[in-house]
């Protein structure tokens, strides 16, 4: 079976590509020139102790510079290291983060492996590994990542502020590393080593520190759930977190993609009365109201701010949640809110992006303004879990479209094209 898989791989590789971002199969044979010769032979499996049963090596998508579609590459298999797992990824999610990366608006190390929304399955613990971590989560669970991947012993992490962890910030978004200065990606024909957007979870394989992952029950499907570990890990941090949502409060979500839709659903959950969605596409307001918007504003064809006041008997809402990352929607999520009320910002923007409030107002009417980049994935992780299980967070409708692996260029392309209505899964084994 594996020397059919990887047959039809390395075919693959040269026919169904083409087909996505053209620039694709020239790419990858400017990087990879001994691609043509590579063996088929795929079952080998790794020498000495630890990963008996696990073939030598694997397949990841490398992103290698602004504007480049994706190419699949083979790398040796990554190992674990102490407090960490070896996961094989069952799908990851497409996020507008990993666009950034693509389109070059956020600078992050290269060649690297984007896809940080993943589930799959532990195969193997690091070496030291302690013994609760490999109780919790023994070889052959399925389970779920967050993207903030907290080290657990930083300053923060050991108040329990997972989502502001030192190392997460200072290793991986900084350098594209895990905690002791290394990826644990390398290329199979040259060994290049290659750096790792949160886990890297486009890969047949990633590692992930054990802190960041969490058991997935048998009842939630690994595609679907893969959104878990960001679109709705990020919703629940700005509203159990930010906003601190309340039942009865009014809420409005600017932008309402993958993770803005999320934030609809888990309004919902908790309780808000006036869920308002905003968006300038009819399609995505129309989805929302099966997340839960009570009422929808088009900001293409209507003053946002106006609407949302009419909505609010000319209040405002206790919550206005922006997940896009533009100045303008920036400055409309803060003139949203009633007096005292929160302005939660989570859409990342383009580097160096700058918002503008109006003071005066800030300060008389005790406006709050608030980033919130994700949850705590120690403690929030295992809440979202059974917020889907239990059906109160609907995994099925947040989902809208999946990708073969095979299809990641074209997925990323999809969603810079506006086409991916909620969110789209890579289904990678
Ligand atoms: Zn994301
Ligand atoms: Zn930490």
């Amino acid at each position: 079976m594996a020397l059919a898989m990887v047959r039809r791989n390395v075919i693959t590789h040269y026919s169904k590509f083409a087909s996505s971002w053209s620039v694709l199969s020239r790419h990858s044979s400017i990087h990879n020139p001994s691609l043509a010769s590579v063996s088929p032979f795929h079952s080998q499996s790794v020498g000495g102790g630890g990963g008996g049963g696990l073939p030598s090596y694997m397949r990841g998508a490398v992103y290698w510079e602004t504007n480049k579609p994706l190419s699949i590459e083979e790398f040796h298999m990554p190992r674990p290291k102490a407090g960490e797992v070896l996961i094989k990824t069952k799908a990851c999610g497409v996020c507008h983060s990993d666009l950034h990366v693509i389109k070059g608006e956020i600078p992050f190390s290269s060649p690297c492996v984007l896809g940080h929304e993943i589930t799959g399955e532990v195969v193997e613990h690091g070496p030291h590994s302690d013994s609760k971590t490999i109780e919790r989560l023994p070889v052959g669970s399925r389970v779920v990542g967050s993207f903030i991947m907290p080290c657990g012993n930083c300053s923060y992490c050991s108040k329990g502020h997972d989502d502001l962890c030192e190392a997460f910030f200072a290793y991986n978004r900084a350098k594209g590393t895990l905690y002791d200065g290394e990826t644990r990606l390398f290329l199979r024909n040259s060994g290049k080593p290659v750096y790792m957007y949160s886990m890297g979870g486009l890969a047949e394989y990633c590692v992930v520190p054990a802190n960041g992952v969490a058991v997935l029950p048998e009842s939630l499907p690994y595609p679907q759930s893969a959104i878990l570990g960001c679109a709705v890990f990020t919703a629940y941090g700005a509203m159990a977190h930010a906003a601190q949502v309340r039942p009865g409060d009014s809420v409005a979500v600017i932008g309402t993609g993958g993770v803005g839709s999320s934030c609809l659903q888990i309004a919902r959950a908790f309780g808000a009365s006036e869920i308002i969605a905003v968006d300038v596409q009819d399609e995505k307001l129309q989805k929302a109201k099966t997340f839960g918007a009570t009422h929808t504003v088009n900001s293409a064809k209507e003053d946002p701010i106006e609407k949302i006041n009419e909505i609010t008997g000319g209040k405002g809402v206790d919550v206005a949640v922006e997940a896009l990352g533009k100045p303008q929607t920036f400055a409309q999520c803060t003139l949203s809110v009633k007096d005292g009320g929160k302005a939660v910002m989570i859409g990342l923007a383009q580097a160096g992006s700058l918002g503008e409030v109006d003071i005066n107002r800030l300060v008389r009417r005790k406006i709050q303004v608030i980033g919130s980049y994700g949850g705590r994935a120690r403690q929030d992780l295992p809440k979202l879990i059974r917020l889907a299980e239990t059906g109160i967070f609907n995994l099925d409708h947040a989902v809208s479209r999946t990708y073969t692996f095979e299809d990641s260029a074209k997925a990323f392309q999809d969603l810079n094209e506006g086409k991916i209505i909620g969110r789209a899964v890579i289904e990678i084994m």
